[in-house]
């Protein structure tokens, strides 16, 4: 009679394969979704979601246990959401992985969120710039004091571009702390604070003893609330450089959202320097890459109006697992807030007439910058449509 292997080996061995296969293709997150029948697997890679495999019905509770366990998760627990965090080997490197479980009407979907300690931190030039841009954003970082916002939806590169930001201030000069929820990247001179809500550290208190650490800079993961907010502006006014990120889709929106966290105009207009909004794009895969005639609404969305126009797009090939895509590059839009911009903050102007000014005030907005990476080759419209949209003027044709 044949052996019978026990279903949590199998289990065990089926994620741990998958895990495997997703730091080769370069996922970011894992999902294991409970479906009616089976577990969906499903990768994001380069910012967009592929069903990798289905694991049967007889692997699934073992394979969501093995996960919760290793993630030092509460197993006998399934009706409330829970996170937790494992380390895992793939050929000699440690990655972290973050670990979020949430109940559904099939059963628990985990996501898995891989962070990898080593990789290398970019360069300000290696992030997508282009040349007048880069020395606006020098430029910007130089300043002494202030606050410099990085903003877009999430997953959308602000982590990586904060880390190359303080790679590049990183001298000895200089005292940086940063605080984080959590610490992506060890980055050596540089005072990383770890936030910790169990222990009481959260980022109002680490900010306030940062200020009492004689930092020249610093920078603070993520403001979501009004107490942060306030202690970031007053850091800024006190003279530390803060940097930081905030989710939001547009700078005049984020003007409104710091007055409903209770922060002054007066604050905002004299401590917020810049806003850089930023966004990736996937990068057209080299391998296959190749002219093609575009559509008239691929025209219309470069403003293009003479025959004959070419436009480049990958065909599919191995490397790009049939895709087209691989790898992504990011795209800035830089504002500068100088005194007009000052002024109208602290005049209340609205929203739209803040749009209209930020417009005017910066040279390359994100459309201006995805447009140019079409135009060079680097990516397709029908990705610079899913990343930034159809501007109203080529909806309406
Ligand atoms: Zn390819």
């Amino acid at each position: 009679m044949a052996k019978v292997k026990p279903v949590e080996v199998d289990a065990a061995d089926i994620v741990e394969k998958i895990l495997h296969k997703a730091v080769d293709e370069r996922a970011s997150d894992v999902h294991f979704q409970s479906e009616r029948e089976d577990l969906t697997v499903r990768f994001r890679i380069d910012g967009v979601l592929y069903v990798v495999q289905n694991i049967p019905q007889y692997l699934r509770d073992g394979a969501i246990s093995f996960i919760k366990l290793t993630a030092q998760m509460d197993i006998v627990e399934h009706q409330i959401p829970q996170g937790g965090r494992l380390e895992f080997n793939h050929k000699g490197r440690l990655y972290d992985i973050r670990v979020s479980s949430i109940p559904t009407i099939y059963g628990e979907a985990l996501v898995l969120r891989i962070f990898n300690r080593e990789s290398n931190i970019l360069k300000i030039e290696e992030l997508g710039f282009d040349s007048d841009q880069i020395e606006v954003a020098k430029q910007i970082i130089a300043n002494p004091y202030g606050m410099v916002l990085i903003t877009g939806p999430s997953g959308s590169g602000k982590t990586t571009f904060l880390y190359s930001i303080l790679n590049a201030l990183n001298k000895p000069e200089r005292n940086i702390i940063s605080i984080e929820d959590p610490v992506e990247f060890h980055l050596d001179g540089v005072r990383q604070v770890q936030i910790s809500e169990k222990k009481g550290m959260d980022f109002a208190k680490a900010i306030r003893e940062m200020m009492r650490q004689d930092a020249n800079v610093t920078m603070l993961g993520e403001i979501r609330d009004s107490d942060t907010a306030g202690m970031a502006f007053q850091a800024a006014l006190t003279g530390i450089l803060v940097l930081s990120t905030f989710h939001t889709f547009d700078v005049a929106g984020l003007i409104v959202r710091f007055t409903e966290l209770d922060i002054p105009r007066s604050v905002i207009s004299h401590a917020l320097t810049s806003v850089i909004s930023t966004r990736l794009v996937r990068r057209i895969c080299s391998a296959c890459s190749a002219n093609y005639e575009p559509s008239d609404l691929e025209k219309r969305f470069c403003g293009i109006k003479h025959d004959p126009f070419l436009l480049q797009r990958g065909e599919g090939c191995e490397a790009c697992r049939n895709t087209g895509y691989l790898g992504r590059t990011g795209i800035f839009e830089i504002v500068y807030f100088d005194d007009e911009i000052q002024t109208r903050i602290l005049e209340e102007a609205s929203p739209s007439a803040m749009r209209e000014l930020f417009k005017k005030k910066t040279d390359k907005t994100l459309y201006d910058a995805v447009l140019q990476k079409i135009y060079d080759g680097v990516t397709t419209v029908d990705e610079a449509i899913r990343v930034v949209g159809m501007p109203l003027e080529v909806r309406r044709g």
